[in-house]
């Protein structure tokens, strides 16, 4: 099934995936360290005061008892204060990426140590210490190990598999600048991520040092921005503009702030899942500066909605800030109902609005990742009618090519004529609506075929 490349092109896979990927340097920043926030901080609102704090975890939200990440700070870093645990700084500069850190944590697979011996250390691997708490110790199969733990599927390529499979380079003004819609922009400020996702869409530019946030690469495309009046929407993504300074977020945000045409600025960012240590209080002033500011957080699965996730969210919403959330539909990770059901409830819960549910990019090598539309449609329609309308995202297909996002729906439509749809509910239970038939646009009259007066 799969069409193995050939010797050729892994040297040149080996080649491109070659990483340059350093850590913004915090000696750079001349910020104060992060405050210390607590696994269980007591700005937190999640907690049931009704409830002792264990029986309202049984009860309501086990995976929000996070003692995995305490029992794996004992285990693996004993001693460490919270306040270097909960900086993240220090999570930053702990993260783990290489085989051999990788193996401290875990018991590697010959499927996830054969990637290695072909790529060396060279791979982008990356996961924060907080995200690795949340899946040492698991089989290759746990869902959270096989988003950021690389295997040799990596090197497989499908038929129509591409390394730029959004043809983001097409829509490319300038470097990091993606203009596909008239009305907004994609700002790509930064190519690094705390953690790495396996089946990143961007892996042909992130974590590789290919885009840096320097201010005149920046200033350019902000000058593109300036002197574009149709764009009034500008997305900040990468890599994840997260990880960057709050001094330099500050500046960008600023920058684009002042150009009047700007309606609205969103940043898409999987910190609130990986390093919710990010989220300080000192971030959060500087981003509700900036209103209106949206953000579009990615979470993959129900296991990463922990009670430090939940705080980082809380955070951001308590400042104003509309979140929404983008999920990736990954094969054996969180393509069923339960699963997905389960993710769009800890997202409400989080004030998080499901907004996309997207189909796996078909990018080079994520063929182990993607699964078919009809497996996305068939978890739609166990969404829709079985849960909030709020807690149904929709679900896209990003065009290959560069055709921008495209929407799919289950087929709700059993029937239509002149007269009107035949529609089947969400019990499989058939209805039938009317069209106006004889209505003309000025309005109804007697002589228009109407059945009676009211
Ligand atoms: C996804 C995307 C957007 C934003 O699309 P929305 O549907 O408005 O969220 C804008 N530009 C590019 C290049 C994108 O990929």
């Amino acid at each position: 099934m799969y069409l193995p490349m050939d010797s050729q092109t892994i040297r040149s896979f080996v080649q491109e995936h070659e990483t340059d990927d350093e850590p913004p340097d915090p000696r750079q920043d001349d910020e104060p360290p992060s405050p210390s926030l607590t696994c269980l901080s007591t700005h937190s609102s999640f907690h049931v005061s009704a409830l002792s704090a264990e029986a309202s975890c049984q009860a309501v939200l086990p995976s929000l008892c996070n003692s995995k990440t305490q029992d794996f700070r004992h285990r693996f870093y004993p001693g460490l204060p919270d306040a270097r645990w909960n900086s993240w700084h220090w999570q930053l500069q702990n993260r783990i990426c290489t085989p051999t850190a990788l193996s401290r944590f875990l018991d590697l697979s010959l499927e996830e140590m054969g990637v290695f011996a072909e790529l060396k250390t060279k791979l982008p691997l990356g996961v924060t210490p907080y995200y690795m708490s949340l899946l040492h110790g698991s089989a290759p199969g746990h869902p959270l190990r096989r988003t950021v733990v690389p295997t040799v599927h990596e090197f497989f390529k499908l038929p129509g598999e591409e390394n730029d499979p959004l043809g983001e380079e097409g829509h490319t003004q300038m470097p990091g600048l993606v203009h596909r819609y008239p009305d907004r922009v994609l700002l790509l400020v930064s190519g690094f991520c705390s953690t790495y996702c396996r089946y990143c869409t961007r892996s042909r530019l992130v974590g590789r040092g290919k885009i840096y946030p320097s201010r005149s690469r920046l200033e350019k495309a902000i000058d593109y921005i300036r002197n574009t009046p149709t764009i009034r929407d500008v997305l900040l993504s990468g890599g994840d503009p997260l990880t960057l300074s709050d001094a330099k977020l500050d500046w960008i945000l600023g920058r684009i702030r002042e150009i009047p045409h700007v309606e609205i600025i969103r940043i898409g960012t999987k910190v609130p899942a990986v390093l919710p240590q990010r989220v300080t209080p000192e971030l959060v002033r500087v981003l509700r500066k900036y209103h209106p500011l949206w953000m579009s957080l990615h979470f993959t699965h129900p296991e990463e909605c922990t009670p430090e996730a939940y705080d980082a969210c809380a955070m951001l919403a308590d400042a104003g800030i509309p979140l929404g959330s983008q999920t990736v539909l990954l094969k054996g990770i969180n393509d069923d109902v339960a699963t997905m059901k389960a993710l769009m409830h800890q997202m409400m819960r989080m004030r998080v609005k499901p907004y996309y549910l997207y189909q796996c990019d078909p990018v080079a090598g994520s063929g182990h990742f993607r699964t078919s539309v009809a497996r996305g449609l068939e978890i739609i329609r166990g969404l829709r009618g079985h849960t909030s309308g709020y807690a149904v995202p929709t679900y896209v297909i990003d065009a290959p090519g560069g055709g921008g996002k495209i929407p799919l729906l289950p087929n709700y439509v059993v029937s239509s004529s002149d007269a009107g749809v035949v529609l089947e509910n969400y019990e499989n239970r058939l209805f039938t609506y009317p069209n106006p038939v004889g209505c003309p646009d000025g309005g109804c009259g007697s002589d228009n075929g109407v059945e009676g007066y009211i």
